[in-house]
């Protein structure tokens, strides 16, 4: 049972040993003892159409018998020109180039980068970036300064950077959130916005309306400050349309992707930037390149997954399949509407989230952990941010496998006022 891996996000004092998983398929892992899981939070928000979707999974194949790592300076190869074709005409227009990395977070990192460099090379130095309160874009030193400051993060304070931190735009303070933005701006320093748009996913599913991103972009662009939207979560359907920043219609400058961007199924990421930012690196003179690469840089088969990904999207009825999650789970969500067992009901497309009423809330509140065994146990992959209980199925559930996510967290709560979770 003495395993030498060291799991992600785990307490190896706390955690009971780990079943294995031995195959996937569609909404559900199946473990070593044949039991069907229901993954409820898509693999940790990556699986969008469903585990081992055959498009994707053939493309893979097909590049394998091609190509394996090409080194990506000096050439270039087509899985990666042809992905970078696609992603700019699906994103928002005006986003003409595309740097590739490996995940969430160094497409965050590349964002930032690009951001400075963009002043630096304009003569106008900026060093201020601003986000949002209880934002979370990674867990690399960058991006974890970026993000909200916690106990995740507190061993690794004092190497983290400052930032400019706007109050979460709650209804009717939303002035407070465009107040306090005016004021960074001001200064003359920031460099940019970055935000999560519409859901902050890891800082507690919090919810909030797209005229909120546009009066955000109209204030950047007085200040001629970058609007850089990290959408590694809300990418590619999840928050219900292919990027969030579609709902606000806002043209980011920057536009950072990763999760779905393979369907989930290889490890990949993405930086859109406009052609001015592209520019401004552009320059006879060597010190104005962009100094990033990582080793796997554009892996052509992770390339050819989101290719295909691509093709899935275009090909096959998937606006539907999502339109129609969004109402299955709007439909089984309303019951717990007047349910005084939980507070803050809300949904943001295909995510649906709500707070199980607690003494003492909070991550390391010893309810998460609880009703996560308490999932686990009916074979469902729940795993609540404290107190907060979200649902982000991969888009092929069906309508059953929600309800027995629904009816747990209904016999959860029981479970949990009659003092037995
Ligand atoms: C998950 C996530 C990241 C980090 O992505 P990794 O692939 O885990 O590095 C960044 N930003 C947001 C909004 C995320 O949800």
């Amino acid at each position: 049972m003495n395993s030498p891996v060291w799991h992600p996000f785990t307490q190896h004092a706390l955690e009971p040993s780990m079943k294995r998983i031995v195959q996937t398929g569609g909404a559900c892992l199946i473990d070593e003892d044949g039991s069907r899981i229901l993954d409820a939070i898509s693999s940790w928000w990556v699986i969008t159409h469903g585990h081992r979707h055959p498009v994707i999974m053939r493309a893979i194949q097909a590049a394998c018998e091609t190509y394996d790592q090409i080194i990506f300076a000096e050439y270039t190869h087509e899985p990666a020109e042809t992905l970078a074709r696609g992603l700019v005409e699906v994103a928002p227009a005006g986003l003409t180039h595309v740097f590739y990395s490996d995940s969430g977070s160094t497409s965050v990192e590349v964002a930032l980068k690009m951001a400075l460099g963009f002043f630096h090379n304009s003569g106008a130095p900026r060093s201020r970036i601003c986000v949002m309160e209880d934002g979370y874009h990674g867990d690399t030193i960058g991006t974890m300064s970026a993000g909200e400051r916690g106990v995740f993060n507190a061993a690794y304070e004092p190497l983290l950077f400052g930032v400019d931190r706007l109050p979460f735009p709650v209804t009717g303070r939303e002035q407070a959130t465009f107040d306090a933005f005016e004021r960074f701006c001001a200064t003359g320093q920031v460099a940019a916005l970055l935000i999560e748009p519409l859901v902050l996913g890891a800082g507690g599913m919090r919810v909030y309306p797209a005229t909120i991103i546009s009066e955000l972009k109209r204030i950047a662009e007085r200040h001629d400050v970058l609007m850089i939207a990290d959408e590694v979560m809300t990418g590619w359907g999840r928050a219900g349309s292919l990027f969030a920043c579609e709902q606000a219609s806002v043209m980011p400058d920057i536009l950072c992707t990763s999760k779905g961007l393979t369907g989930g199924s290889l490890p990949l990421a993405a930086t859109l930037c406009t052609a001015e930012i592209f520019e401004a690196h552009l320059s006879a003179d060597r010190r104005r390149t962009f100094f990033h690469s990582s080793s796997y840089t554009a892996n052509p088969i992770a390339c050819a997954a989101a290719v295909a990904n691509l093709a899935v999207w275009k090909d096959e009825p998937v606006r539907e399949r999502i339109g129609s999650l969004v109402g299955m789970q709007q439909e089984r969500l309303a019951r717990f509407q007047e349910d005084l067992r939980f507070a803050s009901i809300r949904q943001a497309g295909t995510i649906t989230a709500l707070d199980l009423r607690v003494p003492a809330g909070g991550y390391l509140s010893d309810v998460g952990p609880r009703l996560r065994a308490f999932f686990r146990e009916r074979n469902l992959l729940i795993r609540p941010l404290g107190n907060v209980i979200y649902l982000m199925p991969p888009y092929c559930v069906t309508a059953a496998e929600l309800d027995r996510a629904y009816d747990a967290i209904d016999e959860a709560a029981a479970y949990f006022a009659a003092g037995r979770l």
